[in-house]
């Protein structure tokens, strides 16, 4: 598809307002919301293809959470498109003002592989709650899920509104070189400058959903049995190929033994002995990450686990303590299924660790102590967190999540979706009955009346 000719296409769609009626927007949700149900299996397939996800998995943090934010769009929508009335102001009395939000136009979406489905489904519902046609761009490493994706919306939507752009960077680069009316890429922060700088030449806004170092601090106040199950449930989640997975953990010294212990018995609760034979245990994606993760196996001690098969692109569950200094593996983001330990003595130590990295994505907090928990909370900027908790924030539609610096700009899920996509208009609207001549020249005299009223 010439993607000068589609861009063209979209834009004379929406420019004939077909999508920006209320009733229109409900009826691509509902259609949408079918689809998904119908071609459920054909996702579940083609991402069990791609790296062997469990059907489990899927459904629960691919298919289900789209439901979920359609579902929450069609119950707010008509509340979020009407006006919406503010005050007036003294110096404009009298007057009614109002905000309004409108579609953009044209949305370019560009996702990654590692929910392929999810994260190339959920912005549409909310560029097309908010009135927008959408063109799709899945990811090319994915190509089983990237091709079922252009199959099913490409026989129930016609691309000049939905359209779906497979291929790879090539195919990126064309389409990052049209004048779309909005961006939304989720992906690395090395691609997400590319988009940004691209995005740049006609000034479209953009929303950056990328990555980082997500920290996961464990106190010792904090119920270490319960942390190492959550723990290891959300790093292990898609054999750890989560952007919001705690990349790393900060365990407080005399903290440690113990939970490693139950970290290794959590993972041993899941995935059994030989998490190679486990049916819930995804590969990694291609050769070359398998290859990028194997390399961080040899920057610390292996406390647990360590197997691995090429062939398979297999990569057990893996503990990784004594971490080498200056280790890559505590640079770069993990993205995979190692979870570096390593410890702090003071809690101030551990911010120390963090506030030294970019900005990251997730924040974690294992503890019972209040005041550790303020501290924590209050000393470290990133996108989103969770208390005794990982990655489970993200299935609330009314807590935005998106990053911050390094980790991205801007935000979606539930409402925050709807005003991602929607640019606010403001509207004053006065009346000619009355016509206060302060504001016109000759100004002689009126200047100490404006330093009162505007003080
Ligand atoms: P990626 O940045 O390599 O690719 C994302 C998309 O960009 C793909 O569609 C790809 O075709 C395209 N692309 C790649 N190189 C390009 C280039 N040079 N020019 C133009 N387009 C290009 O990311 P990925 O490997 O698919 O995904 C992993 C990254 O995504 C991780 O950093 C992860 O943390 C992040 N991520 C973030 C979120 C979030 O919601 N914040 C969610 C999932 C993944």
């Amino acid at each position: 598809m010439n993607p000068v000719e589609l861009v063209k296409r979209q834009k004379a769609y929406f420019r004939s307002g077909a999508t920006k009626s209320v009733e229109f927007r409900m009826k691509q949700l509902e259609l949408l919301k079918e689809v998904i149900t119908k071609h459920e299996q054909d996702f579940v397939d083609a991402i069990f293809k791609d790296f062997r996800k469990p059907e489990f998995e899927t459904y629960a943090t691919e298919i289900g959470i789209i439901h979920d934010e359609i579902n929450y769009a069609l119950k707010n929508l008509e509340n979020w498109t009407k006006k919406q009335r503010v005050s007036g102001s003294l110096v404009n009395f009298p007057s009614k003002n109002y905000t309004v939000a409108e579609p953009y136009g044209s949305v370019l979406i560009i996702a990654p592989w590692n929910y392929p489905v999810q994260l190339a489904l959920l912005p549409v519902v909310g560029a097309v709650a908010a009135g927008n046609t959408v063109v799709i761009k899945p990811s090319e490493l994915t190509p089983n899920t990237s091709s079922a994706i252009a199959g099913i919306m490409s026989t129930y939507f016609q691309d000049k509104f939905i359209a779906v752009a497979e291929g790879g960077v090539e195919v990126n680069q064309k389409l990052l070189e049209q004048e779309f009316d909005y961006i939304f890429f989720t992906g690395s922060t090395r691609v997400g400058k590319i988009v940004m700088k691209a995005a740049a030449e006609y000034l479209t806004p953009v929303t950056l959903e990328l990555g980082g170092k997500s920290p996961c601090i464990v106190d010792k106040s904090a119920n270490l049995e319960i942390s190492a199950r959550r723990i290891a449930w959300g790093k292990f989640l898609n054999a750890g190929q989560t952007c919001v997975a705690p990349d790393y953990i900060l365990v407080q010294e005399n903290s440690k033994n113990d939970l490693l212990k139950h970290l290794k018995s959590a993972i041993w609760d899941f995935y059994g002995e030989d998490p190679g034979e486990s049916p819930d245990y995804p590969r990694i994606v291609n050769e070359d990450h398998f290859n990028r993760l194997m390399g961080y196996l040899k920057e610390g001690s292996v406390f647990y686990g360590g197997q691995s098969d090429k062939k398979e692109r297999y990569i057990s569950p893996t503990i990784l303590t004594d971490i080498e200094p200056n280790a890559s593996v505590m640079e770069e983001e993990i993205f995979g299924p190692i979870l570096p330990v390593l410890t702090f003595k003071e809690i101030e130590e551990a911010i120390d660790i963090i506030n030294k990295k970019p900005k990251p994505l997730a924040f974690y907090v294992f503890t019972e102590d209040d005041k550790n928990e303020s501290l924590l909370m209050e000393s470290c900027s990133f996108g989103g967190g969770a208390v005794n908790d990982v990655v489970a924030h993200l299935g609330n539609p009314n807590l935005p999540f998106g990053g911050i610096g390094n980790s991205g700009m801007g935000a979606y899920h539930g409402k925050t979706s709807f005003d991602t996509f929607s640019h606010t208009k403001s509207i004053m609207k006065k009346t000619s009955w009355l016509d206060i001549p302060f504001r016109y020249a000759p100004y002689e005299g009126k200047l100490k009346w404006i330093k009162k009223i505007l003080k």
